[in-house]
């Protein structure tokens, strides 16, 4: 596969989610918040069984309860149903023995003290040990008397039947900065209706049974010691004319803790007392609830079109795709990183382990070319193509680079025709040239020193800084054999002083050549002759290395007078 089209594959695959989300999650869309009012109203009656004594005849009788008896108004979007009690009538202040615990028992007024108050006592000890029944005494308190017993909440809760009780729940919302308003009662709804999840979802009546029903519970276990049961009210609003969508969705969630066997406070109950007046004295009935307290919890989101969100969210998502290539390397690079052969290609700095990597890091090199003023061109004559080399790869003699086949351009014999190949080469003038190549000569490396790298025999060492040298580092040929620098048109060509003086005229018709500069003038334009000879005359010549053997003949039949050659400069 193409490398620039498995990034784009990777690419389309990633693309994929961020649509779907774009699309389903509504990202397009400014979210804001629900506000909202809730009011919840009960209905229901339940019948209560109650023992009386009349003239010593135990009698039983029915009371019934109807919603001012067992519903309490509570704050926030909370009601609550009572469905036990425990009941302590006739209670009026003064002093009486306290109901006895581990902590209120006595034998003697030693055991009480005054102003003592214990936090589970009822009220003050006087400092007074009384009897409390029989032969039992406990420490006397100035309290509501007489003091309230322990007792355990009866079983089955006294107004089981509250699990037909219904609750209407009105719920207004609004979306302010969407200016928008609605409530979950439509005037078309049907009063008589009541809530079932799947046939009747959007009616506000709910039975309280079905509510436990719903999740899990049994009403008429809860109902002993009372519990906490949330009712969530969701709204999920599009507010898009074109797919305008805006009903709240219920749910129930118990949220009290349902393991009430072992929980220390189990249930949920609160105290309460009615307070009247008989013959002229204070008097309360005390009350110790237990119910379900019911918490109305609305949430929710209203969403409308936004040319900014879609933006940010088209642009954040952009950045992500540039991890495309991130991962792509990942996984190539992990899955044959056994294979590695270490091999280092221009043009990122990495290791290509197997030939899928070869190919791979190929086509990236390719699709994210640097720029090309780092890019070099050497030519081998035993080669047909020219290789690409990146001249950042450091340490490495430019020879041993592989780099990158470039094919060579063909070849313009128009320039050729127009070179005095034919003209006699004139007599060099006597004593100037020998001069100047003894005076170079203690500079020059000598072909004794032929560097291990060269396959022709003619190479030399370079003389440039060691940090550099790697540049200087290249043969004429790839493998073992002639040197070009011996073949007929690098002769007449290259090193001819008289087609070299032509071509700098031809260039510049008027030049004149003095005696100091000459050398070094016929010298570089040898090393642009041969440039254009081997890589073509147009793009790859500015870039391309001369190998050491041609350098250096070159050098030596224009050698410079100081003999210390400052060597390529890269034309950026
Ligand atoms: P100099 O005459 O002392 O400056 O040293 P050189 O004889 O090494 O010539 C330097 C000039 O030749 C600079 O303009 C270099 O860019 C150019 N030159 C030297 N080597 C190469 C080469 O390998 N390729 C190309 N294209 N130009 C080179
Ligand atoms: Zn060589
Ligand atoms: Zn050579």
């Amino acid at each position: 596969m193409h490398c620039a089209s498995l990034e784009k594959t990777t690419d389309a695959l990633l693309c994929l989610p961020f649509s779907f989300a774009l699309l389903s999650d509504k990202r397009y869309q400014w979210k804001e918040p629900v506000i909202s009012s809730v009011h919840a109203k009960v209905k229901g009656m339940a019948e209560v069984k109650k023992e009386i004594t009349e003239n010593g005849l135990k009698k039983v009788v029915w009371n019934v309860f109807d919603t001012a008896d067992y519903t309490v108004p509570l704050q926030g979007n909370s009601f609550f149903v009572m469905t036990n009690f425990l009941k302590m009538e006739g209670q009026e202040q003064g002093l009486c023995p306290e109901y006895p615990t581990r902590w209120t028992l006595c034998s003697s007024d030693q055991g009480c003290k005054k102003g003592r108050m214990g936090p589970k006592s009822k009220g003050i000890q006087t400092g007074r040990c009384i009897e409390y029944k029989g032969k039992q005494k406990t420490c006397e308190v100035s309290a509501w008397c007489p003091i309230e017993e322990v007792e355990k909440a009866p079983e089955p809760a006294l107004l089981g039947s509250a699990e037909n009780f219904t609750v209407l729940i009105k719920n207004n919302i609004d979306f302010p900065s969407h200016n928008y308003t609605t409530r979950n009662i439509l005037p078309d709804l049907n009063v008589t209706c009541t809530f079932h999840k799947t046939q009747n979802p959007q009616c506000p009546i709910f039975r309280l049974g079905d509510i436990f029903q719903e999740t899990g519970d049994n009403f008429s276990e809860v109902a002993v010691q009372g519990g906490i049961m949330g009712i969530e009210i969701y709204w999920d609003c599009n507010l898009d004319s074109w797919f305008h969508h805006c009903r709240p969705k219920y749910s129930f969630r118990r949220l009290d803790d349902k393991t009430a066997k072992e929980s220390l406070y189990p249930g949920y109950n609160f105290r309460y007392a009615r307070y009247y007046k008989e013959n002229n004295i204070e008097k309360r009935t005390l009350i110790k609830a237990f119910g379900i307290r019911f918490d109305i919890l609305v949430f929710g989101t209203g969403g409308k079109f936004d040319i900014i969100q879609l933006i940010v969210y088209i642009g954040s998502n952009l950045s992500y795709f540039g991890l495309a290539t991130v991962f792509i390397d990942f996984l190539i690079n992990t899955y044959s990183y056994k294979c590695c052969r270490s091999r280092i290609y221009p043009g990122c700095k990495c290791c290509a382990p197997c030939a899928v990597n070869e190919y791979y890091y190929r086509k990236k090199c390719e699709s994210v070319a640097e720029p090309r003023q780092t890019l070099k061109y050497v030519s081998f004559v035993d080669e047909p193509h020219i290789r690409m080399v990146n001249q950042r790869l450091l340490g490495k003699s430019l020879q041993d680079v592989e780099g990158e086949e470039v094919p060579r351009p063909p070849m313009d014999f128009a320039d050729l025709s127009r070179l005095p190949l034919s003209l006699h080469e004139p007599p060099p003038i006597p004593g100037q040239l020998e001069a100047l190549q003894l005076l170079s000569q203690g500079a020059t490396p000598t072909s004794s020193d032929c560097p291990d790298w060269c396959q022709c025999g003619k190479c030399l060492p370079s003389q440039l800084p060691e940090r550099q040298r790697h540049m200087e580092e290249l043969c004429c040929r790839k493998k073992m054999g002639a040197c070009i620098t011996t073949s007929e048109p690098f002769k007449k060509l290259i090193l001819s002083r008289h087609v070299l003086q032509f071509l700098l005229h031809y260039q510049e018709p008027l030049l004149v050549l003095d005696a100091d500069s000459t050398n070094s003038q016929l010298r570089h334009c040898a090393y642009r002759c041969y440039t254009a000879w081997r890589f073509g005359s147009q793009g790859l010549a500015d870039s391309a290395i001369l190998p050491s053997c041609c350098r250096w003949r070159i050098r030596r039949e224009f050698p410079k007078r100081e003999g210390q050659y400052s060597g390529f400069k890269s034309p950026c």
